[in-house]
């Protein structure tokens, strides 16, 4: 592998940068990577297995950075960009990995210095796991990382970061900002919501009847809990800015709900069937 970078700075030390970390390194995609997180625990830990340079301050990880990536929740990239906006060398790049576009696009595009390309991007690649210690080269691998580039990009800082993101075994596209928050909405957002819900449900159920339901859950269930058992934080964050697809996608689906409802309750199996056929072939042209 070439290097692409000669320094690249990771700015929150969890999942997804140490996943990059691991990976950039394995790859000798770059010189030098530095990083930094707001938490002395996670530097502490960031340091103890070796992830990167780790630094006790943004300004000093972002020094002569060709490229920053912003790996914080959603919530935080502001305070963040506000912090490192002075430190950033001229001609650096700065995408972020957040799982919603617009709103990051509206809180770092405001404070880019004159000369600092800034390359929205998100790796549609996760586990429930968070921290430093969660990161593992391959999370990328065949992978599809979205860049929702903005008009004035320049093209060849875009071509750079897209070697380095299919360096890393990532699949890249292009898509705008609204357009990527509302299929996110659909893919990863409200299903996201609906298994914290029913997890949320056979909670409740257990804690007003006293039944233990959880220990024998199924297949199924067990799948909504993995799901349910995501970063509470980067949740949040993402439910909060990316508040209209989200609604928009949660009344489609609890339209569709009815519909099912309704025909359960009818005893209507042919249009079940129908509905559960349609959906069986979605997933098997998927895999
Ligand atoms: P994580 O919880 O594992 O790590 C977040 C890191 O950010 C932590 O090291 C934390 O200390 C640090 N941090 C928080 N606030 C900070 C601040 N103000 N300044 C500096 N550091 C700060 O999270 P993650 O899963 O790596 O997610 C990071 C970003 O990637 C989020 O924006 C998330 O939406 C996005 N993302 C996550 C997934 C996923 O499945 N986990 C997938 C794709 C994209």
């Amino acid at each position: 592998m070439t290097q692409v970078y000669d320094k690249v700075a990771l700015i929150g030390l969890g999942l997804i940068a140490g996943s990059m970390a691991h990976a950039i390194r394995d790859g000798g995609l770059a010189g030098r990577v530095t990083g930094y997180a707001r938490s002395q625990a996670t530097r502490d830990t960031a340091r103890e297995i070796g992830l990167c340079e780790v630094c006790d301050t943004a300004a000093l990880a972002v020094a002569g950075a060709d490229l920053v990536v912003l790996a914080v929740p959603v919530g935080a990239m502001a305070e963040v960009m506000a912090e490192i906006a002075p430190h950033l060398a001229p001609g650096a790049t700065i995408t972020d990995v957040g799982s919603v576009k617009q709103s990051v696009i509206d809180a770092v595009a405001p404070c880019l210095p004159a000369g600092v390309h800034f390359i929205p991007g998100h790796p549609l690649a996760g586990t429930e796991h968070s921290g430093p210690r969660a990161g593992f080269a391959s999370l990328f691998r065949n992978r599809w990382w979205l860049l929702t580039p903005l008009p004035d990009t320049d093209p060849e800082a875009l071509a750079r970061l897209d070697r380095l993101i299919t360096a890393m075994g990532a699949k890249t596209d292009r898509m705008d900002a609204p357009h990527h928050d509302l299929v996110l909405a659909v893919t990863s957002h409200a299903p996201h919501l609906i298994a914290y819900t029913m997890v949320g449900v056979a909670d409740h159920l257990r804690r007003v009847s006293g039944e233990e339901v959880i220990q024998y859950s199924a297949a199924g269930f067990r799948d909504f809990t993995r799901i349910a058992a995501s970063d509470p934080t980067m949740w949040r964050d993402v439910f909060l800015h990316n508040k209209e697809a989200t609604l928009d996608i949660l009344g489609r689906f609890t339209e569709e709900l009815f519909v099912l409802q309704r025909a359960i309750r009818m005893g209507d199996g042919q249009q079940l069937h129908d509905y559960f056929t349609r959906t069986r072939a979605i997933r098997r042209g998927i895999i």
